[in-house]
């Protein structure tokens, strides 16, 4: 069994290193499962890409894509295109595809057209019911067209059987993400920054934006970045900026007073960061999942989310994108009387390998049990 994985965006390459992982341990044991990288090229730079493949030691890719920035549109177009020639040329038998990127749906469209080839998406079912979010939508249409779904929660799975998928192609095996992210958990390193900025633990807040409804206008932004910066009190606020948000920043030349901005950071040090922070703020769908598991309190500037879970299980809880709400939960949280969390079910290392014991049970003996 010939299996894609696809990845084009940070988050992707955190999801595929655990699956990396468990598809080189299933070939150790002598099954018969192969694999080929495709890195689209959506995001290309060393903080964005580069520093996870060193880090994680994820292999250099099969292919790498370079379809680079765009619109939605162009992005998508062009990821279709360069994927479909190589499958065309060179097909494989699953095209696995993580998350709900841009290069998510794209693969998945160019490699369903193709007969014979089987569609796997890693974090299926899940949805925000918020249609102004590009990823609702790469969500929806992957969905619509896969065959195999792996789910992170028991609401993703009842999520697609609601809109009428057989439940015998639906696993609830887990997060691949929490995978990457236990596995590493001793190896998270003190950013450098740690002792320019004498930062201590539980005595900082991490902040992270990249959301259009929250960063593409500067005036919302701004004000975002005030309030988060006097909501803190004084405590340090460090703020990762990812590129989408930086781009905005430097346009409109913001200055964001009381927060520290840096560059992205690895994903070791990012970790780091999170896991001794007082708390975190985000708009980040991943990292609501990441401080879940680390049992650190989670703000997210968001009006819904796609992981419910991350609230009624763990420590996250959701703003929403009024600046409004942000004082009374930094007092909650300063008052210690932020709820404590617990871990998801099955967030506990093995999705990955759940994932890869499914997909050779199917191709063997056409069953899966999961
Ligand atoms: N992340 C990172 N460095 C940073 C900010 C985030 O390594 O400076 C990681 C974070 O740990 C998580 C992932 O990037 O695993 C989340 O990516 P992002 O917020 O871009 O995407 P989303 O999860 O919202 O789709």
């Amino acid at each position: 069994m010939l299996i894609d994985l696809i990845a084009g965006a940070r988050p992707n390459f955190i999801k595929v290193a655990s699956i990396i992982e468990a598809i080189e341990r299933a070939q150790n044991e002598g099954l018969p499962v192969k694999y080929r990288l495709i890195h689209t090229g959506q995001h290309y730079d060393g903080n964005m890409s580069g520093s996870f493949f060193e880090e994680l030691n994820i292999p250099a890719p099969y292919y790498n894509l370079q379809v680079g920035g765009g619109s939605q549109a162009e992005q998508t177009a062009r990821i279709m295109v360069a994927y479909e020639r190589i499958l065309l040329d060179e097909p494989c038998d699953v095209c696995l595809v993580v998350g709900d990127v841009n290069s998510t749906m794209a693969c998945a469209i160019a490699a369903k057209k193709i007969p014979g080839i089987k569609l796997a998406h890693v974090e299926a079912g899940i949805r925000s019911g918020d249609m102004t979010m590009p990823e609702e939508i790469n969500r929806i249409v992957t969905d619509s067209i896969t065959d195999y779904f792996f789910t992170t929660s028991e609401t993703a799975s009842e999520n697609l059987r609601k809109t009428g998928v057989d439940k015998s192609s639906i696993f609830f095996v887990g997060n691949t993400m929490i995978d990457t992210l236990l596995k590493n958990d001793s190896r998270l390193k003190k950013p450098q920054l740690w002792e320019g900025l004498k930062l201590e633990n539980g005595q900082y807040i991490v902040l992270t934006l990249h959301r259009p409804n929250n960063v593409d206008d500067p005036a919302k932004l701004t004000q975002l970045l005030d309030t988060v910066a006097t909501s803190a009190q004084g405590m340090k606020v460090i703020f990762p900026v990812h590129p989408r948000t930086a781009k905005i920043i430097e346009e409109h030349q913001l200055i964001a007073s009381g927060i520290y901005t840096i560059t992205p950071l690895s994903y070791l040090e990012f970790n780091y960061l999170v896991k001794y922070a007082k708390g975190v703020v985000t708009d980040s769908g991943g990292i609501t999942e990441e401080a879940t598991v680390m049992g650190v309190p989670c703000m997210t500037l968001r009006d819904s989310t796609e992981r419910p879970e991350t609230c009624t299980i763990g420590t996250n809880e959701l703003l929403g994108t009024d600046p409004q709400n942000i004082p009374p939960a930094f007092a909650r949280l300063f008052a210690g009387s932020w709820k404590k969390g617990g871990i998801p079910d099955k967030w506990d290392g093995k999705s990955a390998d759940r994932i890869v014991s499914t997909l050779l049970a199917i191709y063997t003996d056409g069953k899966a049990i999961v």
